[in-house]
């Protein structure tokens, strides 16, 4: 599969998806992610021929916040397998926000209903291996590393501490959850490797590298070697379709049709499976969490170019 996004067409794609972005607004519960400028608007597209179509200004960097709860579960997955990991987190979707503390309340068993609500997030990067903080965290960006091949990719210790000092709520679902035995670990250590996980920080290119792998079924954009075992891929595909964008997955199912994950930094990924990745940086929000003219901008990329799964 092979798209044709001219540079003219894919830059009014983005004027006219940017006219939305009033209507959203910057999160602001991270204090850290309140200045971005509400009104940008980035995407780039990779392709198997290497190509990266690109449009708004792709130098701008963003935090992946829980477009990285994707790459911790693939590595919690490469580590454990499926068994192990889907005895700690369920795989149903929740239809309440991504933060909320309810399910784990009134689900029995009280473990978290995926690993894409902030939850089972958690729950999953507990299992990241290693001996300290730093180790765990070094695998990820490992692993960040090797997906979009450049090495210089880190995570912005500002948003970090930003959400580590006012991470309240997370820090409730964390004892919660520890009081029922599904966490065992330390919580302030967790909190540390999940906010330092969540600011890993990252432009529209490499991000939509990524997108390309988990599409094309984990091979790798330079060489075709797997770098994530295929029924990985498409479990993460999957989890992009059914819980990806929070509680409006079902909406952005019927409209766009492409597995994507989106984060609170207005960051979207998107993987059309054996075709294209797609990185996308819109820092306004919808009040569900996603990027407004992120969102729409894959509307239009995914009625142009016929690009629904569905
Ligand atoms: N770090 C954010 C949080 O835990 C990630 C949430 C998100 O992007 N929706 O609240």
């Amino acid at each position: 599969m092979k798209i044709c996004a001219y540079p003219e067409v894919l830059n009014n794609m983005v004027i006219e998806a940017k006219k939305y972005t009033p209507e959203g607004k910057v999160a602001d519960y991270i204090p850290a992610l309140s200045g971005a400028d509400p009104d940008t608007l980035s995407v780039a597209i990779y392709q198997s021929d290497g190509t990266c179509s690109t449009a708004g200004n792709i130098e701008e960097m963003f935090t992946l916040q829980s477009i990285s709860k994707v790459l911790s579960l693939a590595l919690a997955l490469m580590d454990f397998g499926e068994e192990e990991v889907f005895s700690r987190v369920g795989k149903e979707p929740t239809g309440d926000p991504f933060n909320s503390i309810i399910k784990l309340e009134t689900h029995s068993p009280s473990k978290p209903l995926n690993p894409m609500i902030n939850a089972g997030a958690l729950a999953v990067t507990s299992m990241i291996k290693g001996e300290s903080i730093e180790e765990r965290l070094g695998r990820l960006l490992g692993f960040v590393h090797e997906l979009t091949g450049n090495p210089s990719i880190t995570y912005n210790e500002e948003v970090a501490k930003s959400e580590y000092d006012t991470a309240y709520l997370n820090r409730s679902l964390c004892y919660f959850m520890k009081q029922h035995g599904v966490l065992k670990d330390n919580v302030e250590e967790l909190l540390e490797l999940y906010t330092k996980q969540c600011a890993i920080e990252i432009n529209c290119k490499d991000l939509s590298k990524i997108g390309y792998i988990i599409a094309n079924e984990g091979k790798h954009t330079d060489s075709d070697r797997p770098v994530i075992p295929l029924h990985i891929a498409r479990i993460l595909k999957t989890f992009m379709v059914t819980c990806g964008m929070y509680n409006a997955s079902g909406e952005f199912a019927i409209r766009v049709g492409i597995p994507a994950k989106s984060g609170v930094s207005g960051g979207i990924m998107a993987s059309v499976p054996h075709g294209v990745g797609i990185g996308i940086y819109g820092p306004s929000l919808d009040d569900k969490g996603n990027s407004i003219a992120g969102m729409k901008l894959l509307e239009a990329l995914s009625q142009r170019y016929d690009l629904s799964i569905f």
